[in-house]
């Protein structure tokens, strides 16, 4: 939970690389490895209790320490139904609170306040990135979230994704957000919220690249484009995103056209109902220059 001001900033690698551990320590104990995690089954081996209830838009999830106690609440107003990715996203976020031993023992000691929790990277405030970045690490485990990626084919952009989320129980944003952050293949992760730009994620070698700066007003958008489709479509069409080629000087304002940068990408993007769409870019044949 989030101390009584709270502290904006970015996790450094080193602190990305500790979650990531601490992750695997509770996956190593508590999970067997086949199948997607369960947070549930975790959540009730620690002694927690799991409480399901409707908060209007209150939070995504909350956990609260009283009496010795540690309760975790999920909103199923905003998570729809018990067992939906954005409910196991929210589960392991809240399991993040507590595994994480700065949140759980400023709960513990009355320090930290009954902070709502915002989940899948809605939130900039730093512990809830902690949260966030462990639950990733939880639901999506590096060195399967890898050799999934690969064989599903790297070369697919959101088809693959799809797969993923599929297989792992996440949200497509999730995945996406994983595979970038891994750097399955050179990529770039656009979140736009309902009418505004939210998030972006690179992969490494985009950032190296230079590809980095993406235009972020979405009346910028090119119309036709697949994400101009996404943001006026209120469901995914049959295949599951929209589709076409674009530039990399459209969508990198740095990017001069006709230069040596201004390659030709794919542009995948899926509306995601309330929670806004996504834009899936990547190089069309493989690398980036
Ligand atoms: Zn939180």
């Amino acid at each position: 939970m989030a101390r009584s001001d709270p502290v904006r900033g970015y996790l450094s690698s080193a602190q990305k690389a500790e979650l990531a551990e601490l992750a695997e320590a509770v996956l190593d104990e508590h999970s067997d490895g086949v199948g997607p995690v369960d947070p549930a089954r975790i959540i009730r081996a620690k002694g927690l209790r799991l409480v399901f209830g409707d908060y209007r838009e209150a939070f995504d999830g909350l956990l609260r320490h009283r009496s010795g106690r540690f309760t975790v609440f999920c909103n199923l107003t905003r998570v729809e139904t018990n067992t939906s990715p954005r409910a196991r996203f929210v589960l392991c976020h809240e399991l993040g609170h507590f595994f994480i031993p700065n949140h759980r023992n400023a709960l513990r000691s009355g320090l930290a306040p009954h902070h709502p929790s915002f989940c899948e990277y809605e939130s900039k405030l730093f512990v809830e990135q902690q949260a966030d970045c462990f639950a990733s690490n939880l639901l999506l485990p590096r060195s399967q979230f890898l050799t999934e990626a690969r064989k599903k084919g790297t070369r697919d952009g959101l088809k693959t994704i799809l797969a993923l989320a599929r297989l792992f129980g996440t949200s497509v944003t999730a995945a996406a957000i994983r595979y970038a952050t891994l750097g399955a293949s050179p990529c770039v992760v656009i979140k736009w919220n309902p009418n505004r730009y939210g998030w972006k994620w690179l992969s490494e070698d985009a950032y190296a690249a230079g590809y980095r700066k993406t235009i972020e007003d979405p009346a910028a958008v090119l119309e036709g484009s697949a994400t101009a489709a996404a943001f006026g479509a209120s469901k995914p069409p049959a295949e599951g995103y929209f589709k076409q080629a674009t530039t990399a000087a459209f969508w990198f304002p740095f990017v001069k056209p006709g230069s040596n940068k201004d390659v030709i990408l794919h542009e995948h993007a899926m509306p995601l109902g309330r929670f806004g769409a996504l834009t899936f870019l990547y190089p069309l044949d493989g690398a980036l220059p």
